[in-house]
């Protein structure tokens, strides 16, 4: 058989069994040497360290707009912590029989101001908008320090603009509260999954929220439209922006830093394995993208997606990416992952991943509360569904056929292998404690209503 055939045979099991819910490990074939991949991308390291930079300039001012940075000097980051109690849960529910290395979790469902790994990218590229107004209004200028952007001239001048996004919820609310903050108005259009709390939150901070009918491709269209109809609203573009997925790439150096803080070596024999949330695709493939260029070959990422909502996985694997929708394949993309609940990828994610990704896999609806009743119970996290989306990766890549096969390939198999794990928990902290006991009640009977 050639080697197109073998392909699209592949491709068509694969879809049978996203078709049929059947949770899936995907290995990315094409993925290449990280040095010559990152080579073909327009996009450089130069560019996260110039969104770092960006940051830094910002600081003060977001200490100055938020009590809660204060400790941090106003830098928006979480911790990176051991998990040894969850560890110890996942190998046993999963039977991996071997010690198969360290478990950490990248602490984003704490971020301050957001709750949520939307605090990373959406607040950026708000700041880089604010800042290039300013800039271009002599309200600022490059020497100043930024805490000038308080002032009621310019929260005057600000309020002549709106910002506006479409969003499952996360995202608005990360917008929302960064441009209210500095004066915009801000329109949210939140699809149907939106939670109430989240559109309620928002609304106290004086943000228009439009509700729509339809799911997160249709609101997002809804608020692209409108934006299109005001030169002076201002559209955050989650389906293509690139200052959104800078933003979030800074995490990259960030984890850096805390892994060496916690003496954990990154090189070809301690490996870094990263699982991460998957929705329209800007935050897990601008952290990937962030941590090829940090870790190399050393960092294997892999993506997580409800089975009802495999939409990175699809366009990855048919080389289709924002032309094909979970709708194609007849699933509803209906799911308890508000924050995942995307039918169709971000086309310029998925074309930059093509060459970096490991893989992605999907999960059950299900397993997403027991997770988050373990995270509870065994080590206080407060996560939201979404954000346990990580915690099946391990036991993919140490127990599945796939997985075992990719470690084998990448010379990974050996006892002298030392892996790290990281989960990134990309959201909850913000839930409402009604909510919160709902979803615990849930994970309590095994993920059951
Ligand atoms: C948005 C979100 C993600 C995924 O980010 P995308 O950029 O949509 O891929 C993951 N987890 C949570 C909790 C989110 O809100």
């Amino acid at each position: 058989m050639n080697a197109v055939a073998e392909r699209s045979l592949n491709v068509n099991d694969l879809i049978s069994q996203l078709k049929a819910r059947l949770p899936v490990l995907w290995v990315n074939n094409s993925k290449r040497a990280a040095a010559e991949a990152l080579k073909s991308i327009k996009y450089t390291f130069d560019d996260i360290l110039d969104a770092q930079a960006r940051l830094y300039r910002f600081a003060p001012l977001l200490a100055e707009l938020f009590g809660e940075l204060g400790s941090t000097g106003g830098l928006i980051e979480s911790d990176l912590q051991p998990v040894p109690g969850l560890r110890d849960y996942l190998w046993d529910r999963h039977g991996v029989a071997f010690d198969g290395g360290t478990v950490l979790v990248k602490a984003d469902h704490s971020l301050p101001v957001a709750g949520s790994v939307k605090a990373r990218g959406g607040i950026y590229e708000v700041l880089k908008f604010a800042e290039m107004l300013a800039l271009h209004n002599n309200l600022l200028c490059c020497s100043d320090n930024y805490i000038r952007l308080s002032r009621p001239e310019c929260r005057e001048f600000f309020s002549s603009y709106t910002v506006s996004v479409g969003s499952t919820g996360n995202l608005g609310l990360s917008i929302g509260i960064i441009a209210a903050a500095l004066g915009f108005r801000t329109q949210v259009h939140m699809s149907f999954e939106a939670k109430e709390w989240k559109k309620h939150r928002l609304r106290q901070h004086g943000v228009t929220v439009i509700e729509h009918e339809t799911d997160y491709t249709s609101a997002v269209t809804a608020a692209r439209v409108n934006a299109e109809e005001d030169p002076f609203n201002y559209f955050v573009d989650d389906e293509n922006s690139i200052d959104l997925f800078l933003g979030y790439a800074v995490a990259a150096i960030r984890l850096k830093h805390q892994l060496r803080e916690l003496g954990i070596k990154v090189n070809a024999g301690n490996p870094l394995f990263v699982y991460l949330p998957c929705g329209i695709g800007g935050a897990p493939g601008g952290i990937t993208f962030g941590l090829k260029h940090v870790f190399g070959d050393a960092v294997h990422c892999f993506f997580a997606e409800p089975v009802g909502s495999p939409s990175m996985l699809l366009g990855l694997a048919t080389g289709r990416h924002a032309a094909v929708s979970v709708y194609d394949i007849g699933l509803d993309n209906r799911t308890e992952a508000d924050g995942l609940a995307v039918s169709a990828p971000s086309g310029f994610v998925g074309e930059m991943l093509q060459p970096l990704l490991s893989g992605a896999y999907t999960f059950p609806e299900a397993d997403m509360f027991e997770y988050l009743y373990a995270a509870s119970e065994i080590e206080g996290l407060k996560l939201e569904p979404s954000a346990t989306a990580a915690f099946a990766g391990p036991a993919w890549l140490l127990t599945s056929e796939a997985g075992i096969s990719y470690l084998e390939k990448n010379r990974l198999s050996g006892g002298e292998t030392k892996i790290t794990h990281i989960l990134w928990t990309t959201g909850g902290s913000f839930v409402p404690d009604d909510e919160f006991s709902e979803f615990m009640r849930r994970g309590a009977k095994g993920g059951l209503h």
